[in-house]
């Protein structure tokens, strides 16, 4: 058996928990976007009509990402909001409205309890890390990990969004392999959603570790949308425990 050299952490009620409310998250976001564009572009529509629009075109393209399993982004939705309305916006200003939405949802992703210290104790231990996480917005995340004082213990941070498909897709658990140098039997996965990050890892031969959670996902996002049975190599209930596992007590 290959010796592990590489823990890949989901982010997601892995490492960091949402806590806040999802549709007011949503307003809030919707909101702050909205005055950047209003600005800029003269929007033909008011808030409460583009907060609206905006939260079906997120829902649309989220459900179309896993039936396609082909990962639409917080930008094309902003795109196609304003392709409806008759206008282009330029990629800086699409950008610009996608980090002020996301502004207050980055508050409300707080840390697990443990999340630093474990990721402290692997990079002690000799481990390659790195957070891949299904999200519409590759930045959101970067900044998000940056935010939570995850940054300094990480090799890597992908996204579905930078990869452009998402868990369970084998590409972007390749596109991590790849980039840290370690073989799939070299790494695993830890994560809390079985369908993407377990069943996914295991397709392209990595371990996996499984955090059941209940917690919520930010609205609209449903945590059962995909559906897959898998047997991870082991089950834990905290992340503190993963420090305990006889897989990651040295690399
Ligand atoms: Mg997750």
């Amino acid at each position: 058996m290959a010796p592990l050299r590489a823990v890949i952490f989901d982010l997601g009620e892995t490492l960091v928990t949402f806590q806040g409310d999802p549709a007011e998250t949503h307003r809030r976001g919707s909101e702050r976007a909205y005055g950047l564009l209003w600005q800029r572009l003269a929007l033909p529509l008011g808030l409460e009509e583009f907060t609206q629009r905006l939260l079906e075109i997120r829902r649309e393209l989220f459900e179309k990402t896993f039936r396609e399993l082909h990962q639409y982004t917080a930008a094309d939705a902003f795109r196609r909001l304003l392709a409806d309305l008759g206008l282009v916006a330029s990629d800086a200003l699409v950008r610009e409205a996608v980090r002020r939405y996301f502004e207050p949802e980055l508050e409300a992703y707080r840390p697990l309890p443990g999340a630093r210290e474990v990721l402290e104790t692997l990079r002690q231990r000799g481990y390659r890390l790195a957070v891949l996480s299904n999200a519409s917005d590759h930045e959101f995340i970067v900044d998000l990990v940056k935010a939570r004082g995850f940054w300094p213990y990480l090799d890597l941070v992908e996204t579905s969004a930078r990869v452009g498909k998402p868990k369970p897709h084998p590409l972007p658990f390749q596109a991590v392999l790849e980039a840290l140098g370690v073989a799939p039997a070299e790494a695993v996965m830890v994560g809390d959603t079985v369908a993407m990050d377990i069943a996914g890892a295991q397709r392209v031969g990595m371990k996996t570790v499984w955090i059941p959670r209940n917690e919520r996902a930010p609205f609209p996002f449903r945590r059962d949308i995909l559906q897959a049975e898998a047997r991870p190599d082991a089950t834990i209930q905290s992340l503190q425990d993963l420090l305990k596992l006889p897989l990651l007590e040295k690399a």
